[in-house]
């Protein structure tokens, strides 16, 4: 397909970082394959709706320039990004057609350089309506924006009574080019949570009090939420990369992020040797320890460590003893199914023996914490 030939020809900046692969403490490899099977199959599920890319905090952590390029390649033409800066960064690495919105709305004063940028603010509140609107007028222009409306999750975005100011004075829209209404849904991920459809209800309310244009509501999990939610545009972010958007059944996303971590040293303790910062854990017998360099600076969160999570070598599960220290992390590797390993060696942390998720629920978050926690001394690999 000549789509996928594109993407090859693609020289990745992420792809030529300082870091020999032999000194990174690990590898983060990053299959932009993936992540666009993920969005065409997205474009199935949103059922006619657009799908934009949600590229925000450096797309999940996983590099918001690979990623959207990718998206791109794969007919994704709308972007959103949670800061200016951010946009930015995307704006200068996409065809000049790209839509860029940012979600958090732009700092007061940025207005010119967004608009000389090409870039689209969510407006989220009446000043910032009326900031754009002035820099309309300065420009003897339209200016395009979305505009933004809280349906009940009181994060972002204009209240009841806000929408109902701006349908009593639509002079105050003069200048501006709504091409979207938006607003968030607070318990996509459940289902069966009564405030979808409260949300959605109005939603449909205020948006029928503004001027008629493009409405989006939904992100991943509101993608499955049904063709109620759809609207015109669907947002998605963590099922592009591979993480379960909704928690029920077997994840319909591929997976996107394999985590290795290189084997620094192997030791053998006696009986009731201490193991790692404070002794948490003390050695019952005589052990074979490995140091994996990979550690809290990294994003393997400290609560991970007490063989609350492990290690893969091959099928062998090495659990974590200890604490995790800054740079690195001790594994139980006295199964004779490791006797084998080496210094320099590679071991799965996330991958196909643990997922994302399993991750995730180890450490009392969510998936979306633990992508955007990875860290940045890792040797990025991009696949395609
Ligand atoms: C982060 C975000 C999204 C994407 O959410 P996912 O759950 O990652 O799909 C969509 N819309 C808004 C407003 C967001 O802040």
């Amino acid at each position: 397909m000549a789509a996928v030939a594109r993407i090859r020809d693609v020289d990745f900046p992420e792809n030529r970082v300082p870091i020999e692969p032999t000194q990174a403490g690990g590898v983060l490899t990053i299959d932009l394959h993936a992540i666009r099977s993920n969005y065409r199959r997205l474009v199935v599920a949103a059922a006619g709706a657009e799908v934009a890319g949600v590229v925000k905090a450096d797309g999940y952590g996983l590099g918001a320039v690979p990623v959207a390029r990718a998206l791109w390649v794969e007919g994704c033409r709308t972007f959103f990004v949670a800061q200016f800066s951010e946009a930015l960064e995307l704006k200068s690495a996409l065809p000049p057609t790209a839509l860029i919105l940012v979600l958090n709305g732009i700092p007061s004063g940025s207005e010119t350089a967004c608009i000389a940028a090409g870039i689209l603010p969510v407006l989220n509140s009446l000043q910032q309506v009326k900031s754009w609107g002035a820099a309309a007028a300065g420009q003897d222009r339209l200016l395009p924006a979305a505009l933004q409306v809280d349906s009940g999750m009181s994060r972002l975005g204009l209240s009841d009574s806000e929408v109902e100011v701006l349908m009593n004075e639509p002079d105050r829209l003069r200048g501006i080019d709504l091409v979207l209404v938006m607003s968030h849904l607070a318990c996509a991920d459940e289902p069966e949570h009564p405030a979808n459809a409260a949300q959605r209800d109005r939603f449909v309310r205020l948006s029928e009090a503004l001027p008629q244009t493009r409405r989006s509501l939904a992100n991943s999990a509101g993608i499955f939420l049904g063709s109620a939610y759809h609207f015109d545009l669907v947002r998605p972010g963590i099922a592009l990369y591979g993480a379960h958007p909704t928690g029920a059944g077997r994840n319909p996303m591929q997976p996107v992020v394999k985590l290795e971590a290189r084997i620094i040293q192997i030791r053998e303790i006696p009986s009731e040797a201490g193991i790692g910062y404070g002794f948490s854990q003390v050695a019952t017998g005589p052990m074979r320890l490995a140091t994996v360099g990979i550690g809290y600076a990294d994003g393997w969160h400290r609560c991970l460590g007490g063989r609350r999570s492990a290690v893969w070598y091959g099928d062998q599960r090495l659990p974590i003893v200890g604490r995790i220290s800054m740079d690195s992390i001790i594994v139980d590797a006295s199964g004779a199914g490791a006797g084998d390993l080496k210094p320099d060696d590679l071991v799965e942390l996330i991958g196909p023996h643990q997922t994302l998720e399993a991750i995730a629920t180890a450490a009392g978050t969510i998936s979306y914490e633990i992508l955007t926690s990875l860290g940045r001394r890792f040797e990025r690999r991009y696949v395609d």
